[in-house]
């Protein structure tokens, strides 16, 4: 992805660091609430690229060794600390070479920054190692956290850091991002299929994650259909881009949520237990909901050895209307 186009939707974010920066007021420890994909990371590297940029009046200047280093991921005073290779989680050796790293010496004699992300991501024990390292950080050390659940986190390592919110972009600012950065593609078909993230489309092949999503969506409006077996689609399904396709799962259903919403479908629900009525609604909302719930479960739990299949074609049963299996409000 190209360094140089700015979202534009974290300028004030990045003005009130610059005029933190040069007041000499720079706190030690920045935590970024993002929203996912909204840019934290993009923030963090900013934030890096400002103490170790080498025209200190232009700072950021974005064109610097200095800037240029940190934008690679290879500048001698930053360490990017991220869960290694499959693990979900981020571990206590890994904070202790972080501190160990930022109670050296600057290589350009100036800052030492790390950033962690996603913070949220920090286990139990490696959080607590991060505490000592907050609690007394080495001057002219910055550390960045971007976490997009930031109450994952104990409150003593978020009462000591600094807060900065980066909100979801609105639509057209994404695409306009997206254009300047990544060029020509489908970015308004993978954005409705990855939520409003433009840094993670920016990751992704969109021609790809649009024709997942259009492939999900029929996969799914077969299956609510009867129109396909859901032990091979959930087979198929669980052979590739599984996790993409379980994001396509969750719009789906929250998508139905909100049509029975507008349509007042689950209005006349609570009033009148049959539901299958002219709404043409086939799950009752309480139904929806407990599926959101599970297949984010199943996202979470991706990386735990389990029947992938399996557990994906329990939920797919869900949704096959298998003759009066779900057609009463229970209770
Ligand atoms: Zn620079």
């Amino acid at each position: 992805m190209s360094g140089a186009a700015t979202p534009d939707w974290l300028s004030a974010q990045t003005e009130a660091l610059a005029a933190a920066f040069a007041r000499a007021h720079l706190p030690h420890a920045l935590l970024i609430h993002e929203a996912p994909g909204g840019g934290g990371e993009w923030l963090a590297s900013w934030a890096a690229q400002l103490v170790l940029c080498r025209n200190p009046g232009a700072a950021p200047c974005g064109a610097c060794p200095g800037c240029a280093r940190v934008r690679a991921r290879q500048h001698p005073d930053l360490a990017w600390v991220s869960p290694q290779e499959d693990s979900r989680q981020i571990r206590i050796e890994q904070v202790r070479e972080l501190a160990a790293e930022l109670a050296l010496t600057s290589h350009g004699g100036g800052y030492k920054v790390g950033i962690i992300t996603p913070a949220d991501a920090l286990n139990r024990f490696a959080a607590n190692a991060l505490l000592k390292t907050l609690e007394e950080p080495p001057a002219r050390t910055l550390l960045v956290l971007v976490a997009t659940q930031p109450s994952r986190l104990p409150a003593t390592i978020l009462s000591r850091c600094q807060r900065l919110t980066v909100r979801a972009p609105q639509r057209a600012q994404s695409l306009r991002w997206l254009h300047e950065a990544r060029g020509e593609g489908p970015w308004e078909a993978a954005l409705d299929v990855l939520g409003e993230a433009p840094l993670l489309a920016a990751a992704s092949d969109p021609g790809e994650v649009a024709q997942v999503g259009a492939d999900a969506r029929e996969t799914l409006e077969a299956l609510a259909g009867g129109r396909t077996d859901p032990v091979a689609q959930a087979e198929r399904w669980a052979r590739s881009q599984l996790p993409l396709r379980l994001l396509c799962f969750e719009n789906w259903l929250t998508e139905r949520i909100r049509q029975g919403e507008r349509s007042g479908a689950f209005l006349t629900e609570l009033r009148a237990a049959p539901y299958l009525s002219a709404g043409g609604t086939f799950l009752n909302i309480r139904e929806l909901f407990g599926l959101v719930d599970e297949v984010r479960d199943l996202r979470a739990t991706l990386d735990v050895p389990l029947n992938r299949g399996v557990a994906l074609e329990a939920l797919f049963r869900r949704i096959v209307p298998a003759g009066g299996v779900r057609n009463g409000v229970q209770g």
